[in-house]
């Protein structure tokens, strides 16, 4: 406990020393959230110089071992570490899907080799990686894709197309779903490859979405050369891979709208100054008792969160449960979105202008409805929880 105490005193010296004060701020919107790689374009000089600090302290992964670009703490100085940050309220130095979908993939199933490659370049945020799972024809049915690797000797020559690649045009490597063995049943001709977006043959088009943003794409592999050793696991048996990856997948969209930094207005703050109060109570008794249910159910899937990201931590896998989280962690986030809209009023309707802050409730709005399509549907994990969690048989 004393040993905790000091560590306590030592990271609170050092944020204080080394967190500038513009990453001490709620962040503003989608473009403060630091997603490092090597087009990254970076907000402030100061962004840059918190990500590179953290990084050296290997504080963007404080568990990981050292030799990997962690810090190599326990659970209980990580979470010291997590207080501390929310306590100056610094914001959350990097955001990658290296981080929290690839690695653990990585730390299961990657050579040693692949490991000390990939990992130090994923906690130090210089690799921005995207995930190229889905196809026009192989989104829920995901083990249908067709995209072909074809096996050469020391490369594997890749054609196809990939679909919905979020930030595509902003990816330095793909993890990737390749078709190696188009005999085998659908889930054992898969292979699970790691390449460069800047190898010949790789194009993407951004798609635009309903909320104005283009965050993802379509991508396009034309005759492209991997190197053999950028297989991960073994050849036809990526199919493996792909689903631990996805339950990690799972755990991280079912926090959306948990993120750290601070929001600029909590859904309480917007009650009050929309509704008024009566009596120190919210004036609306109807949109008080709403507020409040949310609140509680939110809280109560916090801890949730919480509780099977500290089992996870302790080496369990998240197994068919993410499907609950993620299933649960995409309404709760709709329904917060929906309640910002109803106690704001039209004022959160507006779509541009500093006034209505360009349009970010609404925006966010609609990408909330994403929420329980991307990572797998909504009807795909109640498939899931009713086969696999609740063991009711097939209709
Ligand atoms: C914001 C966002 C980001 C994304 N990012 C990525 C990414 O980075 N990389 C990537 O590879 N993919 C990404 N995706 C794609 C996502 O994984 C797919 O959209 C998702 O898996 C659904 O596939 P689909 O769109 O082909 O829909 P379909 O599979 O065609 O489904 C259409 C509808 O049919 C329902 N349905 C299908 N099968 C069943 C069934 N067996 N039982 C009941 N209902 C069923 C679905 O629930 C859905 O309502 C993203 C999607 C979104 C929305």
């Amino acid at each position: 406990m004393a040993e905790l105490d000091t560590f306590r005193e030592e990271v609170r010296t050092w944020l204080e020393a080394n967190c500038p004060a513009a990453m001490r701020t709620p962040m503003g919107g989608d473009d403060d959230v630091c997603w490092g790689g090597r087009r990254f374009p970076w907000q402030s000089d100061d962004q840059k110089l918190w990500l590179q600090r953290m990084a050296a302290q290997g504080w963007t992964v404080p568990e990981w071992p050292r030799e990997y670009g962690g810090a190599g703490l326990s659970r209980a100085q990580a979470k010291v570490l997590q207080q501390e940050m929310a306590r100056l309220g610094c914001r959350i130095p990097l955001t990658s899907l290296g981080i929290i979908m690839l690695a653990p993939a990585l730390f299961k199933f990657a050579s040693e080799e692949q490991k000390r490659e990939h990992l130090p370049k994923i906690a130090r945020g210089e690799i921005r990686w995207c995930q190229g799972y889905s196809e026009p024809g192989a989104g829920s049915d995901l083990a249908g894709l067709q995209t072909t690797a074809v096996d050469r000797g020391d490369h594997f020559l890749v054609n196809g197309a990939k679909i919905w690649t979020s930030y595509a045009n902003l990816a330095d490597w793909i993890f990737c779903l390749v078709r190696t063995d188009p005999k085998a049943p659908k889930r054992d001709g898969i292979s699970f490859l790691l390449f460069d977006m800047a190898t010949p043959g790789v194009s993407t088009r951004p798609i635009k979405l309903i909320s104005g943003a283009s965050p993802f794409c379509q991508t396009f592999f034309d005759d492209v050369k991997v190197p053999r050793g950028n297989l991960v696991g073994e050849l036809n048996k990526g199919w493996t891979v792909a689903k631990y990856l996805l339950q990690h997948e799972r755990n991280m969209a079912a926090s959306v709208g948990r993120g750290g930094g601070g929001r600029k207005q909590t859904l309480e703050e917007l009650a009050k100054q929309a509704l008024g109060e009566d009596n120190g109570r919210l004036a609306d008794p109807v949109l008080r008792h709403r507020l409040a249910r949310f609140q509680v159910r939110e809280q109560a899937f916090s801890l949730t969160m919480q509780r099977v990201g500290d089992e996870m931590k302790a080496g369990a896998d998240p197994g068919p449960a993410s499907s609950l989280l993620k299933y649960y962690g995409a309404e709760v986030n709709k329904e917060r979105h929906e309640l910002r809209l109803e106690l704001g009023g039209m004022d959160q309707l507006g779509w541009e202008g500093e006034v209505f802050d360009e349009g970010r409730a609404a925006r966010s709005w609609l990408r909330s409805k994403a929420n329980s399509i991307e990572g797998g549907t909504s009807e795909i994990q109640l498939n899931i929880i009713a086969k696999r969690v609740l063991g009711l048989p097939d209709a």
